[in-house]
């Protein structure tokens, strides 16, 4: 079509840059106008600004996780795939699960870490020695603990992962449209999409890529496409801790006895959050809870929001105490709402859709920060090609939802990602 668009992108999230930015390069774009990237708000205006900037690798399907130890990689040398770099530092991370030496049941961590060791990913157990070396004696250990140490966990900062987003879409050329919302599409005969219709007008394409998030049910109903996204509501909090107590080069705490994730950030912050919850019920209440509020996320997610009730700070106020005794009274520094966008079976959603075939999603399923680098390169040599050669993308299709009945679905349990839900 005339002055069609190779591919427009729809959301401006670390997701939709990296796919408009690689894609960029793959094309070796010298006409400004080839890719196109729209966001109804401004660049990192959903989750993308909201997050904790780590970036991990292990998980219970071995494909995501050589997936996001490829990506580890690309962040350290983002310069080689955006033409720019992002400030970060590698402190590894120590997991922590129950010890369940005692209950004669196979440990998940264990099976976890054999998983991790098959493919090549460094998640091996250490004592408490270690680990208390590793926290400066600045954690709380205990016998009925295990912990796992990863040494390749990054931690980036979001005002970096941002200020990099941009500079890559410049440098790249990526037709950059803030403050334009599309609203619906036109298809053709065949039932391809070939123009967006967004708030400022036309836009005509021959490819598209879905990178909406939380946003993705709403827009995409209207091609009649189910998207099975739910967002479970989550809090992030920061705590002023004496620089005395938050040794600079703490490893990102991923406590599963608390339920919480730690880290430092820049000063002497804590910075804490609560994972997703793993289990069908509250994987099925988010479902639910979404089926009774069609905004989805404009609703539940309010960039002005920055409110976090009395009750969940002291809810998270103890979790400090648990796991950082020495500490004293954490000190509120800040936090905000947030959510989780996630796949009934907490999986990403990447690659092309069943049923338009010139439609390409590329959804996060709620901790997808760490993979953005990959998932671009990913859905760029999918749209150039035709196919991906290293990975195998098929379990994270979004066909493997089909018509089947959600129950359906969950009442399988290996059906549910499930690394950290122990
Ligand atoms: C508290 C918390 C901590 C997290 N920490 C980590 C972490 O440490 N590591 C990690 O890997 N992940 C983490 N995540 C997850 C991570 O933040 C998300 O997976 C990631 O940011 C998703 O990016 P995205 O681009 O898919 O979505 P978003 O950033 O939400 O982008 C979607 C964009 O689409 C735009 N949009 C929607 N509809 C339209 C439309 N109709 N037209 C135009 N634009 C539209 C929105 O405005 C939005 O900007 C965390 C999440 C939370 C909540």
């Amino acid at each position: 079509m005339k002055d069609a668009y190779h591919t427009v992108i729809i959301g401006g999230g670390c997701l939709g840059v990296a796919c408009a930015v690689s894609l960029a390069r793959a094309l070796k774009t010298t006409d400004y106008h080839r890719i196109c990237l729209i966001e109804k708000a401004v660049l990192g205006a959903g989750l993308s600004s909201r997050h904790s900037a780590i970036v991990r690798s292990a998980n219970s399907s071995p494909i995501a996780a050589r997936v996001a130890k490829k990506s580890t990689q690309y962040w350290k040398e983002l310069k080689n795939i955006w033409g720019v770099t992002a400030p970060l530092s590698q402190t590894g991370a120590i997991w922590i699960g129950k010890n369940s030496y005692k209950q004669k049941t196979p440990n998940a961590w264990r099976q976890l870490a054999q998983k991790m060791q098959d493919n090549h990913i460094e998640f091996y157990p250490i004592d408490n020695k270690k680990a208390k070396s590793l926290t400066s004696g600045q954690i709380r250990l205990d016998e009925d603990e295990l912990y796992y140490f990863e040494p390749d966990v990054l931690q980036l900062e979001a005002s970096g992962i941002l200020q990099a987003m941009q500079q890559a879409l410049s440098l790249n050329k990526v037709d950059v449209k803030e403050h334009t919302e599309v609203t619906s599409f036109t298809t053709d005969h065949s039932g391809k999409i070939n123009s967006v219709i967004t708030s400022k007008g036309k836009i005509n394409c021959t490819h598209v890529i879905n990178a909406s998030g939380g946003w993705s049910p709403r827009l995409f109903a209207q091609l009649g496409l189910d998207i099975p996204i739910a967002l479970e509501p989550v809090y992030a909090a920061n705590w002023l801790i004496s620089a005395a107590d938050l040794p600079t080069n703490l490893p990102i705490i991923a406590d599963f006895i608390n339920r919480a994730y730690f880290r430092r950030w820049r000063g002497s912050i804590l910075h804490m959050h609560q994972p997703r919850k793993r289990n069908v019920s509250h994987i099925s209440s988010s479902f639910s809870y979404s089926l009774m509020n069609p905004l989805g996320s404009d609703i539940i997610y309010d960039a002005s929001n920055y409110a976090v009730t009395y009750a969940q700070l002291q809810h998270y106020s103890d979790k400090v105490v648990n796991r950082f005794p020495a500490i004293g009274k954490p000190l509120y520094a800040g936090g905000y709402v947030s959510y989780f966008d996630i796949t009934p079976d907490l999986k990403f959603i990447l690659g092309q859709d069943d049923q338009i075939e010139n439609l390409y999603h590329c959804l996060g399923g709620g901790q997808a920060l760490k993979y953005a680098p990959a998932f671009g390169e990913l859905i760029s040599e999918l749209i150039t090609t035709g196919r991906t050669q290293e990975f195998d993308l098929s379990e994270f299709s979004i066909s493997r939802f089909g018509t089947k009945n959600l129950v359906d679905f969950w009442s399988h349990p290996e059906n549910i990602l499930n690394e950290d839900s122990l």
